[in-house]
This record gives structure tokens, C-alpha cells and sequence, in this order.
């Protein structure tokens, strides 16, 4: 469920994001923009957090995955109901805390951190960092001792299943690049535990992003209770299990995701009785509803031998996901005109093929200067953005209510140019 709704009024329907007419977003910021709707984004993570407790969690961590929508904006709605945050860098970690959550809600995984990034974390106090390798493991011990302190760490397992919507986003098989192996878990965990400066404190998974189906889940979590279990019998405390995020978001015409009631259910039933700590690292099914791109139509090309070219002022280094991972959204007018539909091959001004949205998607009639939005857009939609074809930095807006407020402006083609430099001898 979201709060992106077409409001009927005098000169026909107009989409709105809780009480503000996209249309005034587009007039006062310009496009292309993204819009966020906090009542959304409270919504979804108190339902996901609802239902876990539901399903008899006592106090999970739900460390929000930043690298979704790492707006700092968004990061303190979220933060202000109790959420942590998964971070991958010295700069979510940076993110997390200019938003107000505490480092003791912070969690830092990442299967490439640098001796400067562990430093950084243990100098913010993060709750935990997740080991991905064995390499790694000596150098939090190294760098943990050299700051006088010990580390929290859980082990990052690859329970070797496959799952996730695309194979960019899939990180649970024993051939990609994340986690380690359950039985080298269990013996990384026995060898943290004689180490003066870590300290294990639990074993962690994420088996892929854009998941509609529980099974490979379940899968994976079976196998991860049985590490817990396996590592308690050698006399070792496991007081924390990382279960990852994942849970897929209905883009649309996709396989209808697994309920947040429904995942949970089913965690409470693969952990019964495991007496321990649940962290959860949702990203997508917190952001991506909560989010549109809003765009205008600079031109309908129509073609003699009947292609018809939709040219919107958006492109793909505003929102990736379409040329990175064939991804859909939804696209809808913001204000829908009468008509018969016709078929779109949608657009951007850069110069690439690959900066196509969508082909042959039937829409209601548009014409220059309407707005459309993409839908499902608030995960790996900004974050992603570049200035690729020196186009400016998408900027953002957060809606509450009827307010709005510019959460990210768009930077001035002086601010682009500004943060270059001259070579001496140019
Ligand atoms: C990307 C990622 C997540 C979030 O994944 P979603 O599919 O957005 O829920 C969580 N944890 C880790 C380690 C990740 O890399």
C-alpha cells in the first residue's frame, strides 16, 4: 500500500502523493524530482515491525538497508521510529549518524571494507560489523586492538541458495562474492572467539534482493539456525542472527511478493525456540513504494512506419533500474487525459539505446508538457543517480501531509562545475 493517489476534482483526476498535488512539487522544484511520502515509509516499517513481534520476535533490530534511499531525510523519519540502519561505507555510516541513529543501531557489512572504514566504525561505536571473509576477520582484529578495543562481529554466511529478482541482485549462491561458506562460518567463529580484538556475537545472511517467493527464504534461514545451533554445542554464545533483507515489492506486473505476515510467520517458525537476537536489513520493501519520479513529456515523436517515442526529461542516470536490470515501473500520468491509449516506447535525452524506460507500453494519450510518474520508485532510484551526459543531480522531495519540503536540491550548473579543478599545467 502507498500514498500516491489519483484525487478526482473539477478539471478531471490529478495523482497526488498524500495531501500535495505532484503537479505543485513539479511546478515549484521542477523535473525531473522524486517525491517520498512519509506515511508511507512510517507504514511500512511498522508494519514489517508489527509483524514480527506478531510472529513472537522480541525486539528485532530492523537496520534499515541505506543504500536504497540513503537520503538523510529519509534515514531520520525512519530513525525517529526506532530503526537502525545497515550501512556499506564510511559514508552510509556518515549518513546514519547525521540522521540521529545511534551507532549502537548501526550495522556495517560490506564484502570490500577498507582499514580506514573499520577504524571509522569502531570509532562511531556500530553496533556490529558483518565479516564477509577470513582476511577480513584479522583486520578488524588488527585494527579493533591498535584503537584499544574490540569489535562486535557477526559472520556474514553464503547459505548457497539462490534467490533475488535479477542475477545482479542475487548474493546467497556459493559462486558469488559475499559471505563465506556454513562450515568455514563455523570455524571463523571458533577462531574470533580467541581473538583479543573481536568478539563474536552472531552469524548473518542475505540471500539476494527483490525476493516473491518465501521458499529459497526459508531455505536459508533452516540452514542458518542449524549454524546457530552447531556453534552453541562447542560451548560458544550466539546471541545475534542477521536474516538479511530481500523481501521483493509488487512492481506492477511482477510475481506478487510474500506479505511482511507472511515472512514473518514463517521466520517464527524456522527459529522457534532459538532463544536469540533478531536483525533484519530491509531496504526495498521499506523505500520503493514510498517513492515516484516525476518527469515531464518534452516531445511525442511519432515515427512514419508507426514507432511512437515518448521524450521525457528523465533519463537513466536518474533512475537506472530499467537499463541496469531490466527493470519495470509503472507509469502513470499525472493528470490522465480522456482518450483512447496507445502504445510508447518511453524515453530519455541521453545519448545511449540503452536510455529507454519501457517499450510498447500502453498509456493513456500524453502530449508535450504533461507530467508522468514512475512508480515504485523510491528504492535504487536516487541513490543510483549519477550526472552522466552532465545532466544535474536529481534532486528530492519529502511530502507529509499536505507539506513538502526540498530534501535534496537540485545542485546549479555552477555547483557542477565548481567541484572540478584545473590541472596546473592547463
Ligand atoms: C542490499 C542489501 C540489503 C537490502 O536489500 P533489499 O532487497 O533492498 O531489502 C540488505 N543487506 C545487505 C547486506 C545488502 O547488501
Amino acid at each position: 500500500m502507498n500514498h500516491f493517489d489519483l484525487v478526482e476534482g473539477e478539471g478531471g483526476g490529478e495523482l497526488y502523493c498524500e495531501g500535495v498535488p505532484l503537479s505543485r512539487i513539479a511546478e515549484a522544484v521542477g523535473t525531473p524530482v522524486y517525491v517520498y511520502s512519509t506515511a508511507t515509509l512510517e507504514r511500512h516499517y511498522t508494519v514489517l515491525r508489527d509483524a514480527l513481534v506478531g510472529a513472537g520476535l522480541k525486539d528485532p533490530l530492523i537496520a534499515y538497508a541505506v543504500k536504497a534511499n540513503s537520503n538523510v531525510a529519509v534515514l531520520r523519519t525512519l530513525g525517529n521510529l526506532g530503526a537502525g540502519a545497515d550501512t556499506v561505507s564510511e559514508g552510509e555510516i556518515r549518513r546514519a549518524l547525521a540522521a540521529g541513529i545511534p551507532g549502537e543501531r548501526i550495522v556495517f557489512s560490506g564484502v570490500g571494507k577498507t582499514e580506514g572504514e573499520i577504524a571509522f566504525a569502531l570509532a562511531h561505536g556500530v553496533a556490529e560489523i558483518n565479516v564477509e571473509a577470513e582476511p577480513e576477520l584479522h583486520l578488524v582484529n588488527r585494527v579493533a586492538q591498535r584503537l584499544g578495543t574490540r569489535a562486535e562481529v557477526a559472520i556474514r554466511v553464503n547459505p548457497d541458495v539462490e534467490a533475488g529478482g535479477h542475477a545482479k541482485i542475487s548474493t546467497g549462491k556459493a559462486d558469488n562474492k559475499f559471505g563465506v561458506s556454513l562450515s568455514e562460518a563455523e570455524r571463523l567463529y571458533a577462531n574470533a572467539a580467541n581473538m583479543a580484538g573481536v568478539r563474536p556475537v552472531g552469524v548473518a545472511c542475505h540471500i539476494g534482493s527483490q525476493i516473491t517467493d518465501l521458499a529459497p527464504m526459508e531455505a536459508a534461514f533452516g540452514k542458518m539456525r542449524g549454524l546457530v545451533e552447531r556453534i552453541r554445542k562447542e560451548g560458544l554464545t550466539v546471541e545475534r542472527l542477521d536474516l538479511g533483507g530481500g523481501l521483493g515489492v509488487p512492481y506492477f506486473n511482477q510475481p506478487t511478493p510474500p506479505t511482511p505476515a507472511d515472512y514473518a510467520a514463517m521466520i517464527g517458525r524456522v527459529t522457534q525456540g532459538l532463544d536469540i537476537r533478531f536483525a533484519f536489513e530491509p531496504g526495498r520493501m521499506i523505500a520503493a513504494n514510498a517513492g515516484v519520479l516525476l518527469a515531464r513529456v518534452i516531445l511525442v515523436h511519432e515515427r512514419p512506419e508507426g514507432r511512437r517515442f515518448l521524450v521525457i526529461d528523465a533519463a537513466m542516470n536518474d533512475l537506472l533500474r530499467p537499463a541496469m536490470y531490466d527493470a519495470y515501473h509503472d507509469i502513470r500520468p499525472v493528470k490522465p487525459r480522456p482518450g483512447e491509449p496507445l502504445p510508447y516506447d518511453v524515453v530519455g535525452p541521453i545519448c545511449e539505446t540503452g536510455d529507454t524506460f519501457t517499450r510498447d507500453r500502453v498509456l493513456p494519450p500524453l502530449e508535450a508538457g504533461d507530467l508522468v510518474a514512475f512508480m515504485t520508485a523510491g528504492a535504487y532510484g536516487a541513490a543510483m543517480s549519477s550526472e552522466y551526459n552532465s545532466r544535474l543531480l536529481v534532486p528530492e522531495v519529502l511530502v507529509k501531509g499536505d507539506q513538502f519540503a526540498v530534501v535534496r536540491p537540485r545542485p546549479t550548473y555552477d555547483d557542477m562545475l565548481a567541484r572540478e579543478a584545473p590541472a596546473p599545467w592547463l
